[in-house]
C-alpha cells in the first residue's frame, strides 16, 4: 500500500516514500541551493543576510542549508545560528 504525506515546503500530498519535498519544492529548493552556493564560492566573507539579500532565497533557507550540511562555509562564524 502507498502512504502519502505531506510536502514540507508547500504541504501537497506527496508519496512517503519519496523525498521530503514534492517535485515543484525540490526543483526550486536545487535552485536556490545552488544559486546560494555559487554566490558563497564568489564572496566567502559576507553574513546570511546579505547572501539572503543578493540570491533572492529566505534566510531561514539559507540557514537550513547550513544545518542540513549542504553549504559548505569557509568560516562558518561569519554566520549566526537561531
Ligand atoms: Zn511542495
Amino acid at each position: 500500500m502507498v502512504r502519502f504525506r505531506p510536502c514540507e515546503t508547500c504541504g501537497r500530498i506527496i508519496e512517503a516514500s519519496s523525498s521530503a519535498l514534492c517535485h515543484r519544492c525540490g526543483d526550486q529548493d536545487e535552485e536556490h541551493f545552488e544559486k546560494v552556493r555559487d554566490f558563497i564560492k564568489q564572496h566567502p566573507q559576507v553574513s546570511i543576510p546579505v547572501v539572503a539579500e543578493a540570491t533572492n532565497v529566505s534566510e531561514s533557507s539559507i540557514r537550513e542549508m547550513i544545518r542540513d550540511g549542504r553549504l559548505k562555509l569557509n568560516d562558518p562564524a561569519m554566520f549566526s545560528y537561531d
